[in-house]
């Protein structure tokens, strides 16, 4: 009985599957763009190299979809960093524990700070980030300030190391909305290659998360690969889009949302293995619009403002604005050197905002209360 993803993900031949990607053609991507609901076959063609030239109705199509499910509205938030501490050594990233950077951890004082200064520009929804180091920053201190944090806000979703079950059901009563985690690639040895030290070398425990998420009734949960890691980014998606599937079956409460991370220069940094140009991540984001058309999909501030002001309208939901990837960045300028990437669009939450109002949709800063109805102890 298939009673978490592993079981799924153990089924599933990677080399397989990137034939059978690589095989397909032009009258296969022809026929996904034909039919009201695409099978995994016609999401594979419109992965596939032989979409490439058929971004226009790819664009076309998802564009129609999204305005359909989802209306005129874009969503704004914006991410919290509470600590740049972290116990793993990850290849790609600045917050990696053999980089000696100055590190931090905000105290309640500055998390206040932090919270005025983000209210001060709109924002009511919150995404918080840390590294990953459950000593420092782990339950306890996630414990102390959940509550007050969520005071600030109107919803409240975290981006931190996995958790068990029951602290995910813990954190929930205290106000968490959502969670968000990556699995950075589906590829069990590119996994290993990039994770050399610390909890995170354990595939399976990471792989697993979302089904933890799911049974502790999280509401929202936020899945992504990291672009350029793994040698083909089509295989990979193609293992999310199948994460996805699992999940929304058996967890069906739960609502998704997936992101399209690409790898971006940092501290210590590695090169991208494969490149994914932007074309292609039209092209990427437009395969899952037309093949989940119900999932949220997100675009960062990793992204350039021109490539985000020419994406938002075709497929995304959410977008955030003015981000600061350093502990402390909002209330204090002055720290570029605890930053974990570098980011590509640095226009301000009112200048994104306005982007989105000239491309005739309406930026949302404020949702409806998703914790309506639940009691928040
Ligand atoms: S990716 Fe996450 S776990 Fe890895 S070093 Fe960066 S913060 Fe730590």
């Amino acid at each position: 009985m298939v009673d978490n993803f592993y079981n799924y993900w153990k089924n599933l031949n990677w080399d397989f599957l990137s034939l059978c990607i690589n095989q397909k053609k032009a009258c296969d991507v022809e026929h996904a763009l034909s039919v009201d609901k695409l099978s995994r076959e016609d999401f594979m063609a419109l992965l596939s190299p032989a979409a490439a030239v058929y971004l226009e109705p790819l664009a076309q199509r998802a564009k129609k979809l999204t305005r359909q499910r989802f209306g005129n509205v874009v969503n704004l938030y914006v991410p919290l960093y509470l600590s740049n501490l972290c116990a793993n050594d990850c290849t790609y990233c600045g917050f990696s524990m053999r980089n000696h950077i100055k590190r931090k951890i905000l105290d309640a004082e500055e998390i206040t700070r932090e919270c005025l200064a983000i209210k001060a520009y709109g924002f009511e929804h919150l995404l918080l980030v840390t590294g990953e180091h459950e000593v420092k920053v782990g339950m306890n201190y996630f414990r102390r300030y959940i509550q007050k944090i969520r005071a600030y806000f109107s919803s409240l979703m975290m981006e931190v190391q996995p958790l068990l079950q029951h602290e995910y059901t813990e954190l929930k009563n205290l106000g968490l909305d959502g969670v968000v985690v990556y699995q950075e690639t589906y590829h069990f040895n590119t996994y290993l290659q990039h994770h050399l030290r610390g909890k995170k070398q354990d595939f399976y425990w990471r792989l697993e998360t979302p089904d933890r998420l799911g049974r502790a009734g999280i509401d929202r949960i936020g899945l992504g690969t990291l672009m350029g890691l793994s040698k083909n980014w089509r295989t990979d998606c193609y293992l999310l889009a199948e994460h996805l599937l699992y999940l929304q079956k058996t967890y069906w409460r739960s609502k998704y949302s997936i992101s399209f991370p690409r790898l971006r220069p940092c501290v210590g940094g590695i090169e991208p293995i494969s490149i994914l140009s932007e074309p292609q991540l039209v092209q990427l984001m437009c395969a899952f619009r037309i093949f989940a058309p119900d999932v949220e999909l997100s675009l960062s501030t990793r992204e350039s403002a021109f490539f985000r002001d020419h994406m938002i309208p075709i497929a995304i939901n959410n977008v955030s604005a003015g981000s600061k990837t350093q502990p402390g960045g909002y209330a204090n300028h002055e720290q570029s050197e605890l930053e974990q990437f570098e980011l590509q669009d640095n226009r301000t939450p009112k200048q994104l905002a306005q982007a989105i109002t000239d491309a005739g949709l309406q930026p949302v800063w404020k949702d409806w209360d998703a914790y309506l109805g639940r009691i928040i102890h």
